[in-house]
């Protein structure tokens, strides 16, 4: 259906509104109407509306006032009309001029203004009639179109396709009558054509309730195809690791603390999933410092137990490394072998750790995203772990979703991903809803909270008096530089990075001159990573009082000691990621504080930003406001790949819907199964990567 189904220069145009089949041109609906369906005097229109105006072509002319344009003057019953083009073809003067022979009327939309002829009316659109020719009988729909495309000829396309398509319901007449659901042919039509009467203000503003219906059938081929390909996971087979094994049980005999109760349920359910015979896909969230990794190191524990590999994916290298470090510490008195795969192996110490790999000698295998991108072959992989999902975006999920998928033949590996950042409640019914998710809702028992300040950047001087007596008194401390204005930014990715660098430099340099009894060190992107590794070593040793470091330290970097954080610029920063930073803190025993250091004059988006995190403790929290304030497009991080996941219902104002959508879903699948088929394959589009089943 997709293949040829529209000349090559259309396709390629059309694509870029996001219609690749016939179908998707029914599904393009306009963004706002013009009314054509009815005829306004000259006298009583309002200003600044577009009406339609009849009026008798008397005379056409070309005047060079004060530049060239083409002027028909016109007679009307309630008054004279002029019309005034600048941009105009010889072809048209001819027209009128016949209009005018032939007694024929022009008819005209646009804005009537106040002009030196009297009402006047620049470059409307307007068709040359028989005086008393029928009205349009529905609103003109205007759609949203791209260069080279014309709303008249996407309009063709469109009502043709409206023509010619079959529209036939989807949904069950007991669905639609359940939810108050319009008929879909009914309300598609209504949309492309609303009829004269209609309620433009519902339409436009999307709450019209044929909009009900579009939104609802969007929402519920998200729901299904979710449902699908959960249903799906469930029928692919993955190694069973059950739970309770030699090393398992040896490692929990001896943990280096107690788990929190939260911990353990969560646990609990990990092992339940990993001893089933289909693969897992768990989301393990729970706020930073919550203790996610020691629950990873044991999921893998099972899968090594069982004879099989696990893999253990971070989105930086120095994640990479402090998981290396703790699995080493943790398991190697066990006798787990594993495998660190890092940017700075030497050629044939990474071939050595491939073919270890690849031969199942290495047990757990831990490194990058991005290393494991590039192609590891495991003997026998039965577990992944994903730390920091959310750094990966959803479109990244998806596709890493389908990379499982792809292992067609033979086993597929379980899946652990692991976030620090809570899923607001819409989002784990929609994008999320595949995912059997955990929470852990309890922070390590000893832990106080991180008391958050905000200073004006103005006391500074104050700030690092604090900074040397908490060091005086055998504390760390981060100092994070900041991000490089949106205003200084350059287009190139790689000199904003060098900016950003050369802001580390400075804050660096300075902060050691300013503070010369203390050890400062530096930590940012552009190390190689043994170079990286060794700061965090003597960071984590106590031989480095202050470091100052760049976002790098972000995720997941776990030192209990450091106990003063401090964000320069922090009105700078999103509001998860300053509630990250902060999570570096407060991992230890003692009273922590984050300092959010800002420059005035603040935004009212960094004011709100700020205020949130100030007020805010508990990253559910934070990441819902974060929600509220970004809306969800910007949260998803779909502006990078430039589609929307959901075209019509929006996340936030559709809540209602998107209940109704994901209870109908349940019972269709159950019930009516092809109808549940049709109702994705219809919605099925190359912009709506979840709808992929
Ligand atoms: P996150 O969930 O942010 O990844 P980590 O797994 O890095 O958190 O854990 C934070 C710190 O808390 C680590 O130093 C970890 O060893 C420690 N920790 C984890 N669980 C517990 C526990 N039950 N009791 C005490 N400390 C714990
Ligand atoms: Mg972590």
């Amino acid at each position: 259906m997709n293949a040829g189904a529209f000349p090559e220069a259309l396709a390629a145009r059309l694509a870029k509104l996001g219609i690749r089949a016939r179908f998707d041109l029914v599904l393009h609906l306009p963004s706002r109407y013009e009314d054509e369906t009815r005829l306004t005097p000259v006298n009583a229109a309002p200003a600044g509306t577009p009406v339609l105006i009849e009026a008798m072509v008397e005379r056409a002319e070309i005047v060079y006032r004060p530049r060239r344009q083409l002027i028909v003057h016109a007679a009307s019953e309630a008054g004279p009309l002029a019309l005034r083009f600048f941009n105009f073809y010889p072809s048209q003067l001819k027209q009128f001029a016949r209009a005018k022979e032939q007694g024929l009327a022009v008819r005209a939309f646009g804005e009537l203004r106040g002009g030196w002829f009297g009402a006047e009316m620049a470059h409307p659109r307007y068709r040359v009639v028989a005086p008393g020719d029928p009205l349009a009988q529905s609103l003109t729909p205007v759609y949203p179109t791209t260069a080279g495309l014309s709303q008249a000829a996407l309009r063709k396309l469109i009502l043709g396709a409206l023509d010619e398509l079959p529209l036939d319901d989807t949904l069950p007449r007991e669905l639609c009558e359940r939810y108050s659901l319009e008929a879909f042919d009914a309300a598609v039509r209504l949309l492309h054509l609303p009829p004269p009467a209609a309620d433009v203000v519902a339409l436009e503003g999307r709450t019209h309730p044929a909009w009900r219906r579009v939104k609802f059938d969007e929402l519920l081929a998200q729901q299904l195809s979710m449902r699908l390909h959960y249903r799906a996971r469930h029928e692919r087979r993955a190694p069973s690791l059950p739970a309770g094994g030699a090393l398992m049980r040896k490692f929990l005999a001896a943990l280096p603390f107690r788990l929190t109760q939260a911990q353990q349920r969560c646990l609990g359910e990990i092992r339940r999933d990993l001893g089933e015979r289909h693969p897992m896909q768990r989301l393990l969230q729970g706020d930073v410092g919550s203790g996610k990794t020691i629950l990873a190191a044991i999921a893998c524990l099972a899968a090594v137990d069982a004879g099989w590999q696990a893999a253990v994916m971070a989105p930086t290298e120095l994640l990479a490394e402090q998981h290396q470090r703790k699995f080493a510490e943790w398991l190697s008195p066990l006798g787990v072998r594993i495998a660190w795969l890092h940017g700075a192996l030497a050629r044939k110490e990474k071939r050595a750790a491939l073919e270890a790999i690849g031969a199942g000698e290495a047990q757990i295998a831990i490194g990058t995203h991005a290393l494991f991108q590039e192609g590891v072959e495991f003997a026998r992989l039965g577990l992944a772990v994903v730390d920091e999902q959310h750094r990966f975006g959803v479109q990244q999920r998806l596709q890493l979703r389908r990379k499982g998928e792809a292992a067609k033949s033979g086993l597929v590996p379980h899946q652990l991903m692991m976030s620090a950042t809570p899923i607001p409640r819409t989002l784990s019914m929609t994008y999320y809803a595949d995912l059997d998710v955990s929470t852990i809702d309890e922070m390590p028992p000893g832990r106080h909270p991180v008391k958050t300040r905000l200073v004006s950047g103005a006391r500074r001087g104050e700030v690092l008096m604090r900074i040397r007596a908490a060091c005086r008194a055998g504390q760390q401390a981060y100092w994070v530089c900041p991000l490089v204005e949106p205003s200084e930014r350059s287009e190139r990715v790689a000199s904003r990075d060098k900016l950003e660098l050369q802001s580390a430099l400075d804050a660096y340099a300075e902060l050691a001159a300013e503070l010369p009894e203390l050890c400062v060190g530096l930590l940012h992107g552009r190390m190689a990573p043994a170079e990286k590794a060794g700061v965090m070593r003597n960071f984590l040793a106590g031989r480095i009082q202050l470091l100052v470091a760049t976002t790098v330290i972000e995720v997941g970097v776990d030192v209990p000691s450091a106990s003063l954080m401090v964000i320069e610029h922090a009105e700078r920063f999103g509001l998860s990621q300053l509630h990250q930073l902060r999570g570096r803190v407060g991992r230890g025993a003692l009273e922590s504080i984050c300092i959010l250091l800002y420059r005035n004059p603040l935004s009212a988006a960094a004011r709100a930003r700020l205020k949130v995190i100030f007020e805010t403790a508990d990253g559910f929290e934070v990441a819902r406001q974060d929600l509220l304030l970004r809306g969800p497009g910007e949260y998803l991080g779909e502006r990078q790949s430039g589609a929307p996941l959901l075209r019509f219902a929006d996340l936030e104002r559709d809540q209602s819907l998107i209940a109704a959508a994901r209870e109908a879903a349940a019972g269709l699948l159950e019930r009516e199964p092809d109808a549940a088929r049709a109702h994705v394959e219809r919605w099925l589009s190359a912009r709506q990567d979840f709808a992929r089943v």
